[in-house]
């Protein structure tokens, strides 16, 4: 049933009206994308030749602050900083404590997700600005196939980052993309490391986004499947812990840690989508597997913040219902060319 912006019973906004989509979700939770560049180019994520946006079109920091200040004062609680590879921007920790402020104002949340590789060099400031947790992307332990999927990294770099955010006292939670044929066998490893060393490990089917150096129909992974298979060794008790994200969790008894499926192939969770996306150009998309947006950067540039607000509620109206992947032979290419570099994953 479609719903008006202002029908919705019980929102109390920060600010102004809340955020509403046209099917009544509530949009908390945004995602800011600082940069398209990255020093990695992963098999799943980038082609090997990937084009980067040229410097003078990506917004400035007192821009992504005016955005995100909009957001906030329409009720956005959870910020996460993305990419490409957020910590590459230059200067991003002062852009990180300009963000923070918004913390206890509105903001409850403001995390980063990031491939680790800068971490060392970065990890006390994102703990004084107020960061708690990160997202590191993480696919295997193994060097050489680090460098492989990579196609760059040194696997020694992040692990070194992940202590540093460690001793920072940050909250880490591991990301891992499951793919058939180059990681699977790494899986129960990888949940053996990241819990013992107390963090959660995410698992995450690969989207179809972009043209990249990795046939994804043969490497995809349906998660459904492998949590059966894991269920056979391993006693997972289902929990209702969610993280403001897509992921669903299990409690793994026998590690005493949490593992979490992000499933955007086999399950889509869109009807309970509470996100929305910013390019590092000021492009908002309401669905990372959609092509509808609007263009914050015209509105602030040329309109002010009344155009900027007006513009959020244009693409509340503008949110689809979900995206539509499909995966075989007969749809092996990318369902969108934008990769999820530009979008922000
Ligand atoms: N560079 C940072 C990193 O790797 O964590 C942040 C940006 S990256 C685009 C965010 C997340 O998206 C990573 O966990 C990465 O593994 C995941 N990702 C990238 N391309 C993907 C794809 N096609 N399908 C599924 N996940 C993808
Ligand atoms: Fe870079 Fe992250 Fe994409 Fe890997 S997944 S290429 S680290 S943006």
């Amino acid at each position: 049933m479609r719903v008006t912006l202002l029908e919705q019973p019980g929102l109390e906004p920060t600010g102004g009206r809340p955020l509403v989509d046209s099917f009544g979700r509530t949009i908390s939770y945004l995602r800011v994308s600082v940069t398209d560049r990255c020093d990695y180019r992963c098999v799943y994520c980038m082609s090997e030749q990937m084009s980067f946006l040229p410097r003078k079109e990506v917004l400035s920091f007192e821009e992504i602050d005016a955005i995100v200040s909009a957001f906030v004062a329409r009720g956005v609680s959870k910020l996460r900083l993305t990419g490409g590879e957020p910590l590459v921007r230059r200067d991003i920790a002062d852009l990180v404590d300009r963000l923070g402020r918004h913390l206890g104002d509105g903001l409850e949340e403001l995390t980063l997700t990031t491939n680790g590789s800068q971490l060392r060099r970065h990890a006390a400031r994102l703990a004084q600005a107020g960061v708690r947790r990160l997202n590191v992307s993480l696919d295997t332990l193994d060097e050489r196939r680090f460098a492989e999927i990579t196609r760059r990294g040194r696997l020694g770099d992040v692990l070194d980052g992940i202590d540093a955010a460690v001793e920072a006292g940050l909250g880490i939670k591991i990301n891992m993309v499951a793919m058939r044929g180059v990681n699977e066998d790494e899986i129960e490893p990888m949940l053996h490391w990241a819990h013992g060393r107390g963090f959660g490990l995410t698992l995450i089917e690969g989207m179809p986004l972009g043209e990249v150096g990795l046939d994804r129909v043969d490497t995809y992974l349906p998660l459904k499947q492998l949590r059966e298979r894991l269920a056979q060794r391993y006693t997972l008790v289902p929990t209702d812990h969610r993280t403001g994200g897509p992921a669903r969790y299990d409690q793994v008894a026998e590690t005493g840690g949490r593992i979490g499926f992000i499933t955007p192939m086999s399950h889509n969770f869109c009807e309970s989508c509470n996100r929305v996306r910013i390019t590092c150009t000021g492009t908002l998309y309401m669905c990372l597997g959609q092509d509808g947006m609007v263009d914050l950067r015209a509105a602030i540039r040329d309109g002010g913040p009344d155009a900027l607000d007006a513009a959020l509620d244009r693409a509340m109206l503008l949110k689809p219902r979900g995206h539509d992947f499909v995966l075989d032979r007969s749809h092996a290419g990318p369902a969108l060319s934008r990769h999820m570099s530009v979008t922000g994953g």
